[in-house]
């Protein structure tokens, strides 16, 4: 039986390799698939024969039958794809179209500028060692406010400042990233190197400076042995690789509750070396971002011993860093969707 079958397929195939010399048009190839795949083609007529083969043999039979049905089936497409094209040359030449004219462009959209600056950012720190970690932006007020040593009666807290949900009287929109860093220390253990960035919250009037959301990246590193010498290395070297030069930088005392000793980094105008133009408002310095040794009362909110265990935070703008990048005079312009601003990107 199986014999039989193995010197017809052979035949089946030679006369299908024959008769697709034949096909070009669509009538041709539509007579090659009635004989080799249609209804009563030998395949399918052999396919349908099946049952009536013995149960030992039919595997075999199955086998070659489907080789068969595979190997007139490419011939077929191949030729259909053949005709095809062939039609639709025809058609065209018949017709007014005039195929050689360029095509119109297709729009296509890129990424917004602040997320190319998140992403220089980000790995400027991935060089440095930090790790990318993610939090809520629905927080609560232990996370937002109270891990971070912030007192009760902070103004931060009050709600001409920070957005609260109806949800429940604790449950706010974060107003900063550091709610990320308290969410880190709880889940890892020191040593440890984070950097988290998202949206962040505040309740401010819109202008050109300031919007009630906008992006903060934040770094935190947790270990035995850190100074205020080593976080300056560190962000004086995000500063230098970011601008692309090397650029005088100066830390002025500040206060943030979580951090202290607390400073605001400022560094010398890299448009004008300082000597005063718009971007600076004549100044000749740029305030950058805020940074400190971590608070003991913080590590101590999330049981991190602080005898033992020393850290370092920075926090930034992400909106005034690209601000700065692409010499941008307003927030606003990040927000409006206008295209004719963001094209230019
Ligand atoms: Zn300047």
């Amino acid at each position: 039986m199986i014999n039989t079958l193995e010197n017809r397929i052979t035949e089946v195939k030679k006369e299908a390799e024959k008769e697709s010399a034949e096909i070009n048009d669509v009538r041709t190839l539509e007579s090659f698939r009635i004989r080799f795949l249609g209804d009563k083609s030998f395949l399918i007529t052999e396919q349908k024969n099946i049952k009536n083969i013995t149960k030992e043999e039919r595997p075999v039979y199955g086998k070659l039958l489907n080789d068969l049905k595979e190997y007139v089936q490419k011939i077929y497409d191949d030729k259909k794809f053949g005709v095809e094209a062939r039609e639709v040359e025809k058609e065209l030449a018949q017709s007014n179209i005039d195929v050689t004219l360029p095509g119109l462009p297709v729009e296509t959209g890129h990424e917004h500028p602040i997320s190319t600056v998140t992403r220089e950012i980000v790995d400027i720190f991935y060089g440095m060692g930090f790790t990318a970690v993610e939090g809520p932006e629905v927080e609560t007020d232990f996370y937002n406010f109270t891990a971070l040593n912030t007192p009760p009666d902070h103004p931060a807290r009050d709600e001409q400042d920070t957005f609260y949900t109806n949800v429940a009287p604790h449950v706010l929109l974060r107003s900063h990233t550091s709610t990320v860093q308290i969410r880190a220390m709880e889940k890892t253990r020191p040593p440890l190197r984070v950097l988290a960035h998202g949206r962040v919250y505040r309740n401010e009037e819109i202008n050109a400076r300031k919007m009630p959301f906008f992006h903060q990246l934040e770094i935190l590193a947790v270990e035995k042995e850190l100074t205020f010498g080593n976080m300056k290395w560190v962000l004086n070297e995000f500063i230098r690789r970011f601008f692309g030069k090397e650029i005088k930088t100066r830390f002025r005392p500040d206060f943030f509750p979580f951090t202290e000793p607390s400073a605001e980094l400022d560094a010398e105008c890299p448009f004008c070396d300082g000597k005063g133009c718009t971007t600076c408002g004549n100044r000749g310095w740029l305030e950058l971002l805020g940074c400190g040794m971590v608070d003991p009362n913080v590590l101590k909110a999330v049981n991190i011993n602080p005898d033992e265990w020393i850290g370092f935070a920075a926090g930034l703008g992400l909106e005034r860093f690209t601000m700065l990048k692409y010499r941008i005079p307003d927030i606003r312009y990040f927000f409006t969707g206008d295209l004719r601003f963001l094209k230019q990107f």
